[in-house]
């Protein structure tokens, strides 16, 4: 099974129509308004399975091929995450280049709220790095295809966090031979919204949990709360282990940490947790560590985004993102039945979903 992996592209050598080909893109949308600011790319890329759904991302991006490289591989990643979710909605994103600290203003927001709108329902944005549910408030005015909004379906952290909290346990199962996590040690790297939410059902179940973050009055509170061992950020992988739970960063399974990493499963909620995929993701392998794929494990957030989409109830969202432990089994029972790697099994796994509903050419 030959699988395209996701990884940096060249859009100096490889013109936008080109790449979009490349990637498989159905629609790319530049949005530019001179009163506001507001520079923006907003990416479709499929809605075989159903409208594209993704957040809005807003960063300081150095020139417009690093916002146009981010937009066209996060929307990318989005139609995995919900293929592999079972969820009846395609993958799509924007970015807006710009400092989320200065430059929000309720037109602002208004001008992004009706490019979106101008796709007449193909794009149903949410909010992502650097925007609030204030910011999506201000989108709404102008567009009803927008999710997350306040007095909604609500921060999806602790949806995000019971998803992970149940794949890992289908990975011990695996692993251990049994689900149970109790008296397993287990590192949290990263106690923010889903961190801390994750420490809870880990601590609930009788596990030993070390924590890390950068926010020393996170620390202090989350260490007193869960009654859970503080590690400083840059010793968390020496410590002895049998789970590291990536709740921060991206890129942290990388050549440098798998020196050290001593656990036997990885599983947690940060995205695009491989630096490099196809090779991070053989060398975890190589190395007899489980490692459960990261848009498969953290879909908790999309589905709670799904359920406010259709009305659904916050006990839909919460029984679908405990089927998480079934995804991320079957995904690595495969993964050692196939002797392949697991983010190859999860990538083919949404791939097949969605070559069965329509046409879309993942040789490529
Ligand atoms: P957050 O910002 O609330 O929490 C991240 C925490 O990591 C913060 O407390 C931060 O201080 C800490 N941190 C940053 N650098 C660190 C380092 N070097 N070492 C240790 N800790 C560090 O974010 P979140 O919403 O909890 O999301 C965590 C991760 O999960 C992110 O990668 C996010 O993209 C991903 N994710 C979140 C959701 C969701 O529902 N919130 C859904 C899917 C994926």
């Amino acid at each position: 099974m030959e699988v395209k992996t996701i990884n940096e592209i060249n859009l100096n050598e490889n013109p936008v129509l080109a790449q979009m080909a490349t990637m498989g893109h159905e629609q790319l949308l530049f949005c530019n308004d001179e009163e506001t600011g507001l520079k923006a790319i907003i990416a479709i890329h499929s809605t075989v399975l159903g409208p594209s759904l993704g957040g809005t991302r807003m960063w300081k991006y150095a020139n417009e091929m690093e916002a146009l490289n981010d937009v066209l591989r996060l929307s990318r990643g989005m139609t995995y995450k919900n293929s592999i979710s079972n969820l009846n909605l395609g993958g799509g994103k924007a970015v807006i280049i710009g400092d989320s600290h200065t430059m929000k203003s309720e037109a602002f927001f208004r001008r992004f709220g009706k490019f979106v709108e101008s796709l007449s329902g193909k794009y149903i944005t949410a909010e992502d790095v650097g925007i609030s549910p204030e910011d999506m408030g201000w989108v709404s005015k102008e567009t009803r295809h927008v999710v997350g909004l306040p007095g909604k379906s609500g921060d999806p952290s602790p949806v995000t966090a019971l998803g992970v909290y149940m794949g890992m346990k289908a990975c011990a199962k695996i692993q251990f031979g049994s689900d149970s996590l109790a008296g397993k040690k287990i590192a949290v790297q990263g106690v923010g919204h889903v961190g801390e939410y994750l420490v809870k059902h880990l601590t609930n179940e009788g596990a030993e949990v070390f924590i890390s973050d950068i926010y020393q009055q996170t620390l202090d509170r989350v260490s007193s709360t869960y009654n859970a061992r503080v590690v400083a950020p840059q010793d968390i992988y020496d410590i002895d282990m049998d789970i590291y739970a990536p709740c921060a960063l991206g890129a942290t399974i990388n050549d440098e940490t798998l020196a050290k990493l001593k656990c036997s499963i990885i599983a947690g909620a940060a995205n695009n947790q491989l630096r490099n995929e196809s090779i991070h993701g053989q060398a975890v392998m190589d190395k007899g560590i489980i490692y459960a794929p990261d848009y498969a494990i953290n879909a908790g957030g999309v589905i709670n985004c799904f359920s406010e989409v259709h009305g659904l109830s916050s006990e839909w969202a919460h029984t679908k993102a405990e089927e998480i432990y079934q995804t991320i089994y079957n995904i690595v029972s495969r993964s050692q039945e196939e002797k392949l790697p697991t983010y190859q099994i999860a990538n083919a796994i949404a791939e097949e979903r969605i070559k069965a509903v329509g046409i879309i050419d993942f040789t490529k």
